[in-house]
């Protein structure tokens, strides 16, 4: 998959999320005066378990979510400020929503807006002055208190801004989850980060890097296999960084959480993302090579392939130790496919440089790549470097590492035709009849297939690689057709 975004799951350009239909469950038990929310959900996967989260949250007060966002009460903003273009379409966006509020004002009807996210978290008081009509603007770190907050503004409190990095667990404060049945589900575990990579702005809008403890992550994940999850994949922003609390009071590594959510009975794959190079431990690369739930896919970011560059970006490992890591990881796990994100245009980035870019995608043989042409951050240390490289020339940089990663991208995929490939089925797919799923992978696969299966493993040979896909068939169904042309 080639895309402007980043991570699992996501062929995104900044915000491809645009569910408007977070989950939340009210058991059928509406209030008789049912409010309506509707959230849009910008940016990385933390982004939409969080929208989930606030969904819940907000359930318990009587709101179910609504993909019409005309006729939601409340309207959420999950926001993302990793580059600028995602920053700035949530100020198009609450243009169109100050329009909205107008006209259901107009008809006697409510509405307010809360800017929630990382924007949120950078611009705070910025956010209402520029968007008198936002009521509430709130950081990722409060968000379990949206049902207090929104009350004291219907009580009369005015625009409330909450960007606090408030001591209590927001974990612990959120209702348990109670997600729509789904064959495969986020679980943050990790929050934040410490690395400062020079681009970068989630120390700033996510705060220091935190772990969640192991045991409320076993019980949040053993309520979702309860409800037909069967693949986990576990977030953070460096999620190999991992360290939180055991049963046994000691710090556990993320293998050691892969391990204990390996126990749960009824969980049939585990994946994790987004992963720092230098947090890749001798025990998670064990695991992948032990730990039979855990998925041969591994999205591991170099953003670039040359060493002064890397330098500069504070990465603190260079392109050898990146290839003598894989090296580690593949003789662990021979089949294990990878992925990985690559910013082009870094201030000065030399045509030589990016040149070792490319280099290194082509040497490693990505699976997958998510790609980015550098955008100045406010407030980090890259965006006041010298030597900004012209938009122009990150362009034509981007194309041409588009290319590249899209033929290791089809290569990668055509291996696998004529192959029997072992696929959890998620949904129904388009067609009639059709299912699709993922391989080990993380390949989308389209098989017809009876709807009994969604949540189960089934054997598929794949049979053709389209551009994002691949198609198949039934192991069993082969059989049989085998076995009807076979004269008796
Ligand atoms: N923690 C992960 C790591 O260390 O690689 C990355 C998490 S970051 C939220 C997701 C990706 O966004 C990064 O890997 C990087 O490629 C991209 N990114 C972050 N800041 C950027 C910027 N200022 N301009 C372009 N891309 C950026
Ligand atoms: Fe951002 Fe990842 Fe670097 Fe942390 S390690 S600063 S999240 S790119």
């Amino acid at each position: 998959m080639v895309a402007s975004g980043s991570d699992l799951l996501d062929d995104r350009d900044e915000a491809v999320f645009e569910d408007g239909a977070a989950t939340a469950e009210t058991d059928g038990l509406a209030p008789a005066a049912t409010k309506r929310v509707f959230i849009k959900t910008f940016g990385c996967q933390m982004n939409v378990y969080d929208s989930e989260r606030m969904s819940e949250a907000l359930a318990a007060q009587g709101y179910v979510p609504t993909e019409e966002v005309a006729e939601a009460d409340l309207a959420i903003l999950n926001t993302c400020h990793i580059r600028e273009k995602a920053a700035e379409k949530v100020y198009s966006d609450l243009g169109r929503l100050r329009d909205l509020k107008q006209g259901r004002s107009k008809d006697g009807k409510e509405t307010l807006i809360a800017v929630t996210g990382c924007v949120a978290q950078a611009e705070g008081r910025e956010i209402v002055r520029r968007a008198p009509a936002v009521d509430l603007v709130v950081g990722p770190q409060s968000y379990h208190r949206l049902p207090e907050l929104l009350a004291r503004v219907r009580g009369g409190a005015g625009a409330l801004v909450e960007t606090e990095f408030p001591d209590e667990d927001k974990f612990r404060a959120l209702p348990q989850r109670k997600p729509q049945a789904a064959a495969s589900a986020f679980l943050t575990v990790q929050e934040g980060c410490d690395k400062f990579c020079t681009f970068c702005v989630v120390p700033y809008t996510r705060g220091m890097e935190f772990s969640r403890p192991v045991t409320a992550l076993t019980e949040e994940a053993r309520r979702l296999v309860d409800r037909g999850v069967r693949e986990i994949t576990l977030l953070g922003q460096n999620v190999n960084g991992y360290h939180g609390e055991g049963p046994d009071g000691a710090a556990t590594s993320l293998a050691g959480l892969i391990r204990a959510l390996a126990a749960i009975d009824g969980l049939k794959r585990i994946r994790y993302t987004t992963s720092h190079p230098r947090d890749m431990t001798d025990d998670l690369i064990a695991a992948h090579r032990d730990e039979e739930k855990l998925m041969p896919f591994l999205h591991l970011p170099f953003q670039a392939g040359a060493d002064r560059v890397l330098a500069a970006m504070n990465r603190k490992h260079t392109a050898d130790e990146y290839k003598a890591l894989i090296a580690r990881i593949r003789e662990a796990r021979p089949d294990i496919a990878l992925s990985t994100d690559i910013i082009v245009g870094f201030p000065g980035e030399t045509d030589e440089d990016f040149a070792q870019s490319i280099a290194l995608v082509e040497e490693i043989a990505f699976a997958h790549a998510f790609s980015f042409k550098y955008s100045p951050r406010p407030g980090t240390p890259a965006s006041t470097m010298d030597g900004q490289v012209p938009e122009e020339v990150k362009r034509e940089r981007l194309e041409r590492l588009q290319q590249v990663i899209e033929r290791g991208f089809a290569r990668f995929n055509k291996a696998l035709v004529g192959e029997t490939v072992p696929v959890l089925f998620e949904k129904a797919g388009r067609h009639e009849g059709q299912l699709v799923g993922r391989t080990p992978y993380w390949q989308l696969v389209h098989a017809d297939a009876p709807a009994s299966l969604i949540g189960e493993v089934a054997d598929v040979v794949i049979e053709t690689a389209k551009a994002n896909s691949l198609s198949g068939v039934l192991a069993a169904d082969t059989v049989a057709r085998q076995a009807r042309a076979v004269p008796r």
